[in-house]
């Protein structure tokens, strides 16, 4: 938080000084629009009010790289900031498109797109399944984009939710066309690279972290990755354990980000502010400790009511959070801490 303040601070002070003399040089990331810190609280019953929510450039990464978000304070999933960061790489050989936002701001997310580029929508890449990813895959994939994503994330967008159910009623549009998998002999390599206006482009295939199909997206020139939502600074910690996510997967990720990324390279999170992989460390130390903690807890026979009760999380109470991102985090340790499913099909059948 510190940081984008101190970030936003700088932007102000170059805001202020004539144009003309920043015209050569300008300093990036510039902090558009900074992501909210809350408090939030919502009525019981609210619904996010969709019709209400913007859809901006929060953050400009390089001359034609730029991020977009949604509007603090309505969405109910994410107060911080509504749905999922979107990045857009965009020039004279088309737009890519890291993640989609939700479905019912795809019009608006279009129309941000459209303030700054009317190149033609090409490339598509998910991080994750998650709705506020994905849900304007079918949108994007009809004004052109090839999408491509872990094959995992393919099959759980496919795959029946109950055995012998129907499948997803989903427009298949939104299903990602080019696949590829994760390799554990060879983590941090990517699967795909892209030349494109001048970058160029990594799609990285994670190991199971925040689901069994992430893919962060590393942009080498700009010096920036796009980290979806295996790291969080805005609520407890977030493994989609029925998507194949893992815990222990997360911390996995945060020590391949101490080789991938530089000590100047720019970490974009799904939500929260943006990072520099020091400040993936302090959040390694928690899931350890809590892992440490709850495994010991279910190991001695208590419940995960009482591993609930016992409020291990106190220390880092700070973050935005709630009790459901709370005992989420705990919930899913407690069942990581013995006989964890496999992942089949993109999923995984938790108890
Ligand atoms: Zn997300």
């Amino acid at each position: 938080m510190r940081k984008s303040a101190l970030l936003f601070l700088s932007v102000s002070i170059m805001a202020a000084i004539p144009s003309m003399a920043w015209a050569q040089q300008e300093e990036y990331p510039i902090i558009v629009v900074p992501t909210g810190e809350g408090p939030f609280t919502f009525p019981q019953g609210y619904q996010t009010p969709w019709d209400q929510i913007e859809i901006m450039v929060t953050e400009k990464m390089s001359p034609n790289l730029f991020v977009l978000h949604g509007s603090q304070g309505l969405d109910r999933g994410h107060p911080d900031a509504s749905g999922g960061r979107v990045m857009v790489l965009f020039g004279p050989d088309g737009v890519l498109l890291v993640d989609t936002q939700n479905r019912q701001v795809a019009d608006k997310t279009l129309a941000a797109i459209r303030t700054f580029t009317d190149g033609p929508i090409k490339v598509l890449v998910n991080s994750h399944v998650h709705s506020d990813h994905t849900g304007a895959n079918a949108f994007f994939a009809n004004q052109g984009a090839l999408i491509f994503a872990q094959e995992n994330l393919r099959l759980d967008m496919i795959t029946p939710r109950r055995p012998n159910g129907p499948p997803p009623t989903r427009d298949p549009a939104s299903v990602p066309v080019v696949t590829y998998r994760y390799d554990p002999t060879a983590p941090g390599e990517p699967a795909v690279t892209l030349n494109m206006n001048g970058e160029t482009v990594d799609f990285i295939p994670m190991m199971p972290s925040h689901t069994g199909g992430d893919t962060v997206v590393r942009f080498r020139n700009a010096n920036v990755i796009y980290i979806e939502d295996f790291y969080r600074n805005f609520g407890f910690p977030f493994a989609a354990q029925t998507s194949g996510g893992s815990i222990q997967g997360m911390i996995e990720a945060i020590d391949l980000f101490q080789t991938i990324a530089g000590p100047d390279t720019w970490l974009i999170p799904g939500h929260g502010t943006l990072i520099h992989r020091e400040d993936l460390l302090p959040y390694r130390a928690m899931l350890v400790d809590i892992v440490t903690k709850v495994t010991a807890r279910r190991d001695q026979g208590q419940s995960l009511e009482e591993v609930l009760a016992a409020n291990l999380t106190a220390p880092y109470e700070a973050q935005g959070d709630t009790q459901q991102s709370r005992d989420r985090f705990i919930r899913a340790v407690y069942a990581e801490a013995r006989d964890f499913p496999p992942i089949v099909n993109g999923r995984r059948a938790m108890p």
